[in-house]
C-alpha cells in the first residue's frame, strides 16, 4: 500500500498570488508587488480593506479563474512522479464553490489526487489531517500557521518559503523550502 502525503493548492500547486494581485489591481486601482505580500491576509499587510479582498474573489469567481490557473514551477511533474509513490491528499482553503471547478483543473491537468478537502471556515489543517483515513508521512504548504500546526504535530511540513511565511521562530519538523525539487529530493531519496 503507498504511504499518504498532503499538500495544499494555492501557492503550491496553482500560482495563486499574481493573479490574486492582478484582481486585486482591477478592482481597487492599486498596483502591489509580491514582496509587498508580508502577511498571509492581503488586507492585514496591504492598504487595502476586506472588502476590496471580497470584490477580487468576487470578480475572480465570475472569471472562472479556478480553472486556467498557471502553475507554481515544477508542480505538476512532480506531483506525477510522486502519485507513483504517493496517495496525495489536496487540502484547500479556497471556497467551497470553487469545488466543481477546481477538480475539473485537477483532472484536466492529470494530477494525481486520492481526495480533496475543503476547508470549513475557522478551521486549521490539523483538523482535517487528524481525521484522515491514514496517517501522512509528509504535508506541503506555504501559509505558516498551517504548516507550523501540522508541524508540531509531528508531521514533516514542507514550506514553500515566501514574503508572507518569514519567521525567525524555529518550529520542530518545519523544512523550509524554495521549490517543488527539494520535496522530490526530501521524499523520493
Ligand atoms: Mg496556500
Amino acid at each position: 500500500m503507498k504511504e499518504f502525503i498532503a499538500t495544499d493548492l494555492d501557492g503550491v500547486i496553482t500560482d495563486t498570488d499574481p493573479v490574486f494581485r492582478e484582481y486585486i489591481r482591477r478592482v481597487t486601482g492599486k498596483n502591489f508587488k509580491r514582496e509587498q505580500v508580508t502577511q498571509y491576509f492581503y488586507e492585514k499587510c496591504l492598504p487595502i480593506s476586506k472588502e476590496d479582498v471580497d470584490r477580487a474573489y468576487e470578480l475572480m469567481n465570475k472569471e472562472n479563474v479556478w480553472e486556467k490557473m498557471s502553475f507554481v514551477e515544477g508542480a505538476k511533474e512532480s506531483l506525477k512522479k510522486l502519485g507513483k509513490n504517493f496517495a496525495i491528499f489536496i487540502i484547500t482553503a479556497r471556497p467551497k464553490e470553487t469545488k466543481e471547478k477546481t477538480i475539473n483543473f485537477l483532472k484536466k491537468n492529470e494530477i494525481p489526487f486520492e481526495k480533496i478537502f475543503f476547508l470549513k471556515e475557522g478551521d486549521g489543517k490539523i483538523d482535517i489531517i487528524k481525521n484522515l483515513p491514514a496517517r501522512i508521512s509528509a504535508f506541503i504548504e506555504d501559509r505558516l500557521d498551517f504548516a507550523k500546526s501540522v508541524a508540531l504535530n509531528g508531521i514533516r511540513t514542507f514550506l514553500f518559503d515566501y514574503p508572507w511565511n518569514k519567521t525567525e521562530e524555529k518550529i520542530p519538523n518545519l523544512i523550509r523550502i524554495k521549490g517543488w525539487g527539494e520535496v522530490l529530493t526530501h521524499l523520493l531519496n
